[in-house]
């Protein structure tokens, strides 16, 4: 078991969850908030979030 973190912004008032974009070829991928635009490294409101889920499958 190991857990991971999904991360969340939480600029509408409600926890939305980050979603992966297709980066291009040489830039690491980073879940971006669909209506912000906020990531885990451009957060200039605080609003991003994240929570600890465990995986049961490994
Ligand atoms: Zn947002």
């Amino acid at each position: 078991m190991s857990t991971y973190r999904k991360w969340y912004c939480t600029c509408t008032g409600k926890p939305l969850e980050l979603e992966y974009q297709v980066a291009g070829e040489d830039e690491p991928e980073e879940p971006v908030c669909r209506r912000c635009g906020a990531s885990r490294s451009s957060d200039p409101r605080r609003t991003i979030i994240y929570r600890e889920v465990e995986d049961w499958e490994d």
